[in-house]
């Protein structure tokens, strides 16, 4: 079953996502580096209590205290590691670009994606994460859950993250919007259906799908 067709029927079946949730770029970096091993409505919370603290920006975080910073982020878990890291990201965002977040955005994709890998903590699946939905340039997010669609709808043994990115990337469109749907779309059905314990009945991509129960 080709891409587009999977993109298209999942499209039809759960309609459009909207992603990235939140109101700014700055909240798409914050949200990417909470979400690392923890559910979303934890990281919901998290963000709250940044901005009830008044530290959701750039110069707040590259300032804050760290046990501070620990204190308000800890709905999201492993408090520690993430507060360093957001700082840390923080840190280097406001050194060299102050506020201006568009000015780290406008560089081309391989220069940003190099730049943001380099920072500690930041992982391929997180910086393409930034890079398709706050700094909304087209690069495809691989995540365990397109991993194992793609593993049982038979599309690609590929398994390894950058394999995988550019398997999506030569077999669809180049395109922002559609990049950005996808991802999303293909989040909702492996939480509603292609779970580790797949629930087969009701999935849109049932027939064609050789992992089928
Ligand atoms: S049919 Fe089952 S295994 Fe295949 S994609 Fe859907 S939920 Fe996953």
């Amino acid at each position: 079953m080709a891409l587009l067709q999977i993109y298209k029927r999942l499209l039809k079946h759960f309609g459009r996502q909207y992603w990235w949730p939140a109101d700014t770029s700055f909240e798409v970096i914050v949200g990417a580096i909470l979400t690392q091993q923890t559910t979303w409505k934890n990281v919901e919370k998290a963000i709250d209590n940044l901005r009830e603290n008044d530290l959701l920006d750039v110069s707040s975080l590259a300032r804050v205290n760290l046990r501070r910073l620990e204190k308000v982020i800890r709905p999201a878990g492993y408090f520690h590691q993430k507060a360093e890291r957001l700082k840390g990201v923080c840190k280097y965002i406001y050194k060299n670009y102050g506020d201006d977040l568009d000015k780290l955005f406008s560089k081309p994709i391989p220069n940003l994606r190099e730049e943001l890998l380099s920072l500690n903590g930041l992982g391929p699946e997180t910086v393409d994460s930034i890079i398709l939905y706050a700094a909304n340039k087209p690069i495809f997010v691989i995540d365990a859950y397109t991993r194992r669609m793609a593993h049982r709808l038979g599309i690609t043994d590929l398994d390894q993250y950058e394999d995988l990115r550019k398997y999506f990337e030569k077999h669809l469109p180049n395109d922002l919007e559609l990049y950005q749907e996808f991802h999303a779309l293909i989040v909702e059905l492996g939480k509603n259906y292609c779970k580790t314990k797949p629930n087969c009945f009701l999935c849109p991509l049932r027939k064609e799908c050789q992992f089928s129960q």
